[in-house]
């Protein structure tokens, strides 16, 4: 990030400051105008997300004010940038980079025991300062008119020469792609995890292009057969209006993979507590809320995302898709296993 998008950063934090201090002096309040707003640095990109930021600002009395970026560009500002940043919260939509911020120091330990009831222990680390909000499972989805039930039970088919020309994926750069090859280096080791990537690159139907929405609307127009892609995904086109998305999904048999060999691999979205949070009470604050059962029913029905309070309510989609064994999830092994994931992914002619 250069000095410019910095400096304008800096300048809209100012003014937020400002409106907020405004408004608090008719109110009669808060000695210091910054502990008025939680400034989350977000990587996420679903429309749900503002709508319960809304419904926090309203319970709360606290302003919540969006940066998106990458997580990468998020992260590089945090570490470039120290307390000038201004955030107090980076929102990820992956285990291993939130482990990856609390490597480069840029977050602090998150103490709350409410937390820590509402997030089921194996999907945060608040001493490294991160908790999920939400999972997402990373299934395949095939063309149910053409291919037979039962034909495709796991990753490894993927990589069957069988479906030679019909296999759609997003590209390998893909931060889902990338940790969903890292979850296969942790549990069956690099070699078969490089055979797989080998595998399913010649089997492409397509260079890939596109997110995972796209994959299933080409298997939807015949390109190919089966395609990867996260449940939401899913779940939004279903839920869509779109004529062709929703057509195109319904159109869909769904493989939740892997139920007999380590489960399906699944990821979190989720939240850190940036190590030099202006209002880190604040950040705690809304992170309880999200976390709460009715903010996540609100987030799962919105997203199709699952919740992670165990309690929540899910939506009829997501509760007709039952339930599934899924992958241990170490978002460690994500981490460390990202970069050697892309070296595979290359090596194999994934592009
Ligand atoms: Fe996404």
């Amino acid at each position: 990030m250069g000095k410019t998008s910095y400096t304008s950063a800096a300048l809209a934090l100012l003014l937020t400051a400002m409106l907020a201090a405004g408004c608090a002096a008719g109110g009669g309040a808060p000695s210091d105008a910054r502990q008025q707003v939680v400034h989350v640095f977000s990587a996420r990109h679903y429309g749900i997300d503002r709508e319960l930021y809304d419904a926090f600002e309203r319970e709360s009395g606290l302003r919540v004010v969006e940066t998106k970026g990458t997580a990468e560009e998020l992260i590089a500002r945090l570490r470039e940038e120290g307390a000038a940043a201004g955030a107090d919260l980076l929102i990820a939509v992956d285990g291993g980079v939130l482990v990856d911020a609390g490597e480069a120091g840029v977050l602090q330990p998150i103490d709350s025991p409410l937390l820590e009831r509402q997030v089921p222990g194996r999907l945060r680390d608040a001493d490294s300062g991160w908790i999920g909000l939400t999972t997402r499972a990373r299934i395949i989805v095939y063309a149910a008119d053409r291919v037979e039930e039962g034909a495709i039970a796991g990753y490894a088919d993927l990589a069957d020469p069988r479906w030679r020309g019909k296999v759609l994926a997003r590209s390998s750069t893909s931060l889902y792609n990338e940790s969903l090859l890292a979850s296969f280096i942790a549990g069956q080791g690099a070699d078969r995890a490089a055979a797989w990537a080998e595998g399913v690159a010649s089997n492409l139907a397509r260079p890939p292009e596109g997110g995972d929405r796209s994959q299933a609307l080409a298997v939807y127009r015949g390109e190919g057969d089966v395609a990867i892609m996260n449940t939401y995904y899913l779940g939004q086109m279903l839920a869509s209006g779109d004529s062709e998305e929703a057509r195109a999904a319904a159109l869909l048999g769904i493989v939740f993979p892997d139920q007999d060999s380590g489960g399906t691999h699944v990821n979190i979205s989720g939240a850190g507590l940036v190590r030099d949070a202006p209002n880190a009470e604040g950040a705690i604050r809304l992170l309880e809320f999200l976390t709460a059962p009715e903010a996540q029913a609100q987030l799962s029905g919105g997203s199709m995302e699952y919740p992670v309070h165990p309690e929540a309510e899910l939506p009829e989609l997501l509760a007709e898709w039952g339930e599934f064994d899924a992958q241990p999830f170490d978002a460690r092994a994500l981490s460390r296993y990202r970069q050697l994931a892309a070296e595979l992914f290359a090596r194999a002619d994934w592009p």
